[in-house]
């Protein structure tokens, strides 16, 4: 039995569906709340959902797990709670680390590559601690993720118990089916295909470096089912180390090359337009992401990611313009 935290949520349950796929047994920890976000779940439901606040009394008698999937955080790069988000994302994730290494269990967990900042440190995802403590995120929800790093690698360093298997994965900009509860927070694919669609020119914010043409501010943007893959791979004891694992395409492509792919899945010219940055994002806007994949490689996983272009015909094709657009 596997337990997914944040598994109604947008990768948690596209990762639900796969392993429901399998025949496995599942556990969602989430809330469903009043978004549409069962329909993330209503083709595949889970055996049990729990609410966040019972997972601790949840976890205290739960029957033995063979992974747990950590997921459930808030997931906004906007958060300005900062109690709410550390207790979210840090203080939550120290329980369940501590849960999975007192009773054996692996543990699958997610960072962001929002602890990189603005990339000053490079994209490596070396998960020492001299070189987590060279990292410098630009946002609250960036510092809870970095922090909760940063916890595991100090417990590791002072020869704490570990879970038997543990992944912190660093996911870059993921996109594709089961996303659309997530408002502002839903992946510039979304965005831009619905503006295609409502017959609009996809707008793109101008760069705000004077050293970048607007359009060509770049990001790792990885297709959900690429990062499924991978966890899958990671649960299946391959003989990977335990350790961070970036978990981008490894290539960085620009917000210009989205809106075209954008343009030509639905048939539509290939126009955009520039608009100014929004204040609130000016200064913590990451103008460049792209992991550094060497790691996964080196641990042994050889499939290939899908590219920008296959994976957004993928999802204007399959979901947006499918028979349903939910996985
Ligand atoms: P999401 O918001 O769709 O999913 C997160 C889910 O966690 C939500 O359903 C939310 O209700 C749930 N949640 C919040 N607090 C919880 C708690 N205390 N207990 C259990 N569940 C809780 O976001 P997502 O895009 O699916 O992201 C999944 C994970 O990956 C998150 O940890 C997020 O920070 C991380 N991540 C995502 C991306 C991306 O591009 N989507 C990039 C980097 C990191």
């Amino acid at each position: 039995m596997i337990l997914i935290t944040g598994g109604a949520g947008f990768i948690g349950s596209v990762l639900q569906a796969a392993l429901a796929r399998q025949g496995q047994a599942t556990i969602v920890a989430d809330r469903l709340r009043d978004t549409g976000k069962w329909r993330n779940l209503a083709a595949h439901p889970p055996d049990e959902i729990i609410p966040p606040d019972a997972l601790d009394a949840w976890l205290a008698t739960s029957p033995p797990l063979s992974a747990v999937i950590h997921l459930g955080a808030v997931s906004a790069t906007t958060a300005t709670d900062g109690d709410h988000t550390w207790a979210s994302n840090v203080a939550l994730s120290q329980r369940i680390w501590r849960h999975c290494a007192a009773h054996r269990v692996p543990l699958l967990y997610a960072s962001s590559a929002a602890t990189y900042g603005d990339g000053s440190a490079g994209f490596d995802d070396d998960a020492s601690l001299a070189h987590l403590e060279t990292l410098r995120p630009l946002n609250l929800y960036g510092f809870t993720k970095h922090a909760f790093d940063l916890w595991v690698a100090r417990r590791l360093a002072a020869g704490r118990p570990a879970p038997p298997f543990w992944a912190g994965l660093k996911f870059f900009n993921v996109y594709g089916p089961n996303e659309y509860h997530k408002g502002a927070m839903i992946s510039v694919v979304k965005v831009k295909h619905d503006e295609v669609a409502q017959g609009l020119a996809p707008r793109l914010f101008r760069a705000d470096a004077a050293d970048l043409a607007d359009g060509q501010q770049k990001r790792d943007f990885i297709w959900v089912d690429d990062v499924v893959d991978v966890m899958l791979w990671l649960l299946g004891a391959h003989g990977a180390p335990s350790g961070l694992y970036n978990l981008g395409t490894g290539q960085a492509r620009s917000y210009l090359d989205l809106a075209h792919a954008v343009c030509r899945a639905n048939g539509a010219p290939e126009a955009v337009e520039f608009i100014p940055m929004p204040k609130s994002l000016r200064g913590q806007y990451q103008n460049f992401t792209e992991a550094r994949m060497h790691r996964l490689r080196a641990a042994g996983y050889t499939r290939p990611f899908t590219s920008l272009e296959d994976g957004v015909t993928r999802y204007v094709h399959a979901y947006l313009r499918g028979p349903t657009p939910y996985r």
